[in-house]
C-alpha cells in the first residue's frame, strides 16, 4: 500500500494507472533473461534427440549426412550437389505457395485391363505399390499458385512403379493439360520415369499420342508449357510430353535418353561419347535449355512463368 501510495504522489492526476504498471514491466524484463536460460535447456534436449535420426550417404562425394539435415535441403547432398530422388509431394510442397494446392482426379487409380500376368500379377503389383507409397499411381496432378502465376501442375513420383507411364498416368496429364487450356493457364510437368508401363501393353504406348494432342490444343491456345525433366527421364515419356516444352529444364546430373546406353551402343556399334545421356551433355547439344538446381528450382519458374505471362499480356493488347 505505501508504494502504491509513493508512486502516485510522483506523477498524479489522470496517469496514476501507468507508474503502478511501470516497475513490474522492468522487473518482468529481468525475468524474461531468466526465461532464456530455461530456452537454452530445451536445447540440450534436442542435441539428445541427434543421435537416434538415420544418415544417409551421398553417393557422389560419400559424405554422410544427417537425414533431417538432408529433407531440409530438399534431398540436395550440401558437400557436392548430388541431387537424390524426391516424392511428389515433398517436391509440390517445395514449388507450390502453401494452402494452393487444388489436385485434380486423386482417387483416379489403374486397371489391369489385360490381366497381366508374369512372375507377379499387375495387379499384386499395383496393390502393393498403393500400400507401400500410399499413393494412387506415378503422378500427382492439380491448379495451384507458383509465385503470382495459377498454373496447372503435373508432378511424377519414381517411387510408384518406376514412374511408369500407364493409361492413370496419361490421363490425370491429359485432364491436367486441357484444364489448363481451358482455364487458360501455362502447363509445368516435373517428370521422372522409366517409361511406358509394360503391364498395359499397346494402352500404355496411347498416352503418349494422347498427352502430345492436348499439349499441342494448349499451344495452339499460345498457352506456355515448361516440362521439367529430373534423374531419370526415359523411353516413352522422354519421346512424348517431357521434350515437347516451350521450355525444357533439367535437374543437375540426370540422366536423360530415349533407349539405355548398352543397346545404342550394340545398334549403333559406335563408342558413346562421356557424359552421354546426362541433362549436361544435353545442355551442350541443344536438347533443353537449362539445367536448374532443385533449391534454385521454384524462383527460377517464377522468374520464367512471370516473362511469359508479362508477354502474353503484351501480345493480347
Ligand atoms: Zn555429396
Amino acid at each position: 500500500m505505501d508504494t502504491t501510495s509513493f508512486t502516485k504522489k510522483s506523477i498524479g492526476g489522470v496517469a496514476t494507472m501507468e507508474p503502478a504498471l511501470t516497475p513490474p514491466i522492468t522487473h518482468a524484463q529481468t525475468t524474461f533473461a531468466k526465461k532464456t536460460k530455461i530456452g537454452t535447456g530445451k536445447s540440450k534436449t534436442k542435441k539428445r534427440d541427434i543421435p537416434e535420426g538415420l544418415w544417409t550417404k551421398c553417393p557422389t562425394c560419400a559424405t554422410m549426412i544427417f537425414d533431417k539435415e538432408l529433407d531440409e535441403n530438399l534431398k540436395v547432398c550440401p558437400k557436392c550437389n548430388h541431387h537424390f530422388p524426391i516424392g511428389s509431394r515433398e517436391r509440390i510442397h517445395s514449388l507450390v505457395e502453401t494452402c494452393t494446392f487444388e489436385e485434380m482426379d486423386a482417387a483416379m487409380a489403374s486397371v489391369d485391363v489385360l490381366g497381366f500376368k508374369g512372375v507377379a500379377t499387375y495387379a499384386s503389383k499395383l496393390e502393393a505399390y498403393k500400400k507401400n507409397t500410399t499413393l494412387k499411381d506415378a503422378v500427382v496432378t492439380g491448379l495451384c499458385k507458383i509465385g503470382e502465376q495459377r498454373v496447372a501442375l503435373g508432378v511424377m513420383d519414381f517411387n510408384f512403379l518406376g514412374g511408369s507411364m500407364g493409361s492413370v498416368v496419361g490421363e490425370k496429364l491429359t485432364r491436367l493439360i486441357e484444364r489448363g487450356t481451358e482455364k487458360e493457364l501455362p502447363v509445368v510437368i516435373i517428370s521422372t520415369s522409366g517409361g511406358a508401363r509394360m503391364y498395359e501393353g499397346m494402352f500404355s504406348l496411347m498416352q503418349m499420342a494422347k498427352t502430345s494432342a492436348a499439349l499441342a490444343y494448349h499451344a495452339q491456345h499460345r498457352l506456355p508449357y515448361i516440362s521439367v525433366l529430373t534423374h531419370p527421364t526415359t523411353a516413352g515419356v522422354m519421346a512424348s510430353y517431357a521434350t515437347l516444352g516451350d521450355l525444357i529444364l533439367a535437374e543437375p546430373g540426370a540422366m536423360i535418353g530415349f533407349a539405355g546406353p548398352r543397346v545404342i551402343k550394340d545398334t549403333t556399334q559406335a563408342e558413346l561419347p562421356p557424359g552421354f545421356q546426362t541433362a549436361e551433355f544435353l545442355l551442350d547439344h541443344g536438347l533443353i535449355d537449362a539445367i536448374v538446381s532443385r533449391r534454385e528450382m521454384k524462383a527460377q519458374l517464377i522468374e520464367y512463368l512471370n516473362f511469359l505471362a508479362v508477354r502474353k499480356k503484351a501480345a493480347a493488347s
